[in-house]
């Protein structure tokens, strides 16, 4: 079974309905490993819903939180806003907004290419309206039990003067640097460290709960029943350890369940995080992927499992696995899926579907040819021209075409922000001078062999393919030689994207003419 099959059936046997929360803070570019938690999240809700089971996704952005520093990415003049909570500084753009807004904007924008729709709650409105009055007035009145808990559990001591809150300063508008002292319900009362004195209101967003506090306060009021976290909550005395007895013994409610999921490292340089700015951010990811082969490469690997991403050619090989999943899909109609492919790709579709009837099978290109094609054309209609005679496809539904246009952008953007070296190339309109000058003898050779060979087959990827090799070998000519003539005189490189394919999508005229003008005939 699937596994976010096996999350729902539990989901299912535990009645409902259910609430899955993911959530992040905003504080800076949302990168693609951070998008495992709602990918996953969304994943197990639409699996739970399949079940029938009356599920509701959330996303709850930790806008309240303050600026912890003044990252690489920011101006100076941001020290001054350090502390402050990121629903309370200005956005570093141009947008009018705050700082949170503007790296919330994009990620949701992202969240809904995805085919995810939550529904978005940011922590400071959340505050302001008063959902977290009751659990924090609980909290408030058990101090000492939390104490004990968080030590207990999480073996560290805490501050003599600890007190479960973190007021807003209304003066310097810090939220890190308030001591609360004593409780008055509903009122806290703090000195920060500018020297003001006052009372925080827990009914509003006079300030918050300390994170291991707010997670289960926030479980308390929304009613949360299952939540993927990422591994480092989940380490034992960690803040799922603490959250999970501090509801259970003091707020008297049942801790979600939990779905840990393994961080995603960039191949070769290890996890992705912020700080470390070992980065792609999640827009950048969904400019150069597809949105469902993104699903997909989270739906296929089980939570735990870590991920290595490669932006390089990873992406085509990713891409190449998503479409043998599709076809897979399709032509194999048996009820079995004994390795969960056809659940792994329905689960990867931004739009919800359930079995074969209602959907078709998208004319796929191959992406590697894709990767080829885009820099040879220009324009849609002559790719869609070139394909038609390359791949012998006759007509392109409509479907077809919208994915086609579509990876094609994504194909643009990888080959200007991620692509290896080797893969762009630009072609000759005709050979250079120079690049003619430098032909060796036996490049020459071969591509004279190559003019008796070309004009007379049929022009297609395999039968040039064919001929280059088989032309090659009956006169002693090693075929790597003729690939390297080909690719010298059309690009002027030593390699180049699959010579027969390449060859099939220009004219055989032009091809000869370059052939003609390298032998200086
Ligand atoms: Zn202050």
């Amino acid at each position: 079974m699937h596994w976010a099959d096996v999350i729902a059936s539990r989901l299912k046997e535990s009645g409902g309905p259910h609430r899955i929360a993911t959530g992040i803070t905003p504080s800076g570019h949302i990168h693609v490993g951070n998008m495992r938690e709602i990918l996953t999240g969304d994943i197990v809700h639409r699996a739970a819903r399949d079940l029938e089971v009356d599920s509701t996704l959330y996303y709850l952005a930790d806008d309240f939180d303050p600026l912890r520093k003044v990252y690489p990415f920011l101006l100076e003049e941001y020290s001054q806003h350090v502390g402050k909570p990121l629903s309370e500084i200005p956005s570093p753009g141009d947008d009018g907004g705050t700082y949170a807004q503007y790296f919330l904007k994009p990620f949701l924008e992202s969240v809904e290419e995805l085919g995810i729709h939550p529904i978005v709650l940011p922590s400071s409105e959340s505050y302001r309206e008063g959902k977290y009055a009751e659990p924090a007035r609980i909290l408030l009145d058990n101090r000492d039990k939390v104490r004990e808990i968080l030590t207990r559990v999480s073996g560290r001591e805490l501050k003599k003067d600890w007190f479960p809150y973190n007021a807003k300063c209304p003066s310097c508008g810090r939220i890190d640097s308030t001591t609360a002292y004593d409780w008055e319900e509903p009122l806290v009362l703090f000195k920060c460290k500018c020297g003001h004195e006052g009372k925080a209101d827990i009914r509003t967003d006079d300030g918050k709960l300390p994170w291991r506090l707010d997670w289960p306060a926030r479980w308390f009021w929304l009613g949360v029943t299952c939540e993927p976290f990422g591994k480092d909550h989940a380490a034992s005395g960690g803040s799922y350890d603490t959250s999970s007895e501090i509801i259970r013994s003091i707020l008297e409610k049942e801790p979600p369940m939990s779905v840990v999921y393994e961080w995603i490292q960039l191949k070769g340089k290890g996890a992705m995080s912020s700080s470390s700015g070992v980065v792609v951010s999640g827009v950048d990811m969904l400019k150069m992927t597809p949105p469902e082969v993104l699903r997909f490469l989270i739906a296929k690997n089980q939570p735990g499992r870590h991920i290595d991403m490669d932006p390089g050619l990873g992406i085509l090989n990713l891409v190449d696995e998503f479409d043998r999943y599709e076809k897979n899909f399709f032509e194999d109609t048996s009820e079995e899926d004994p390795d969960d492919k056809k659940r792994t790709y329905v689960l990867s579709m931004v739009n919800d579907i359930k079995d074969r009837s209602g959907t078709e099978q998208i004319m796929n290109v191959p992406y590697r040819h894709l990767v080829t094609l885009t820099q040879l054309v220009s324009d849609m209609d002559h790719l869609v021209e070139k394909l038609k005679r390359t791949e012998g496809i006759d007509k392109f539904t409509k479907r077809s075409l919208d994915r086609l246009s579509h990876r094609r952008s994504c194909v643009d953007f990888w080959l200007e922000n991620y692509a290896p070296e080797g893969v762009r190339f630009t072609l000759y309109d005709e050979p250079p001078k120079e690049e003619i000058d430098n032909l060796t003898d036996d490049l020459l050779s071969a591509l004279k062999a190559m003019m008796q060979d070309l004009p007379s087959i049929e022009w297609n990827a395999e039968s040039i393919h064919n001929a280059i090799y088989e032309g090659s070998r009956s006169r002693d000519i090693n075929p790597k030689v003729t690939f390297k003539a080909f690719y010298r005189i059309l690009l002027g490189r030593d390699r180049g994207p699959r010579l027969g394919f390449f060859l099939s999508t220009m004219d055989r005229d032009d091809v000869l003419r370059k052939i003609r003008i390298a032998l200086g005939e």
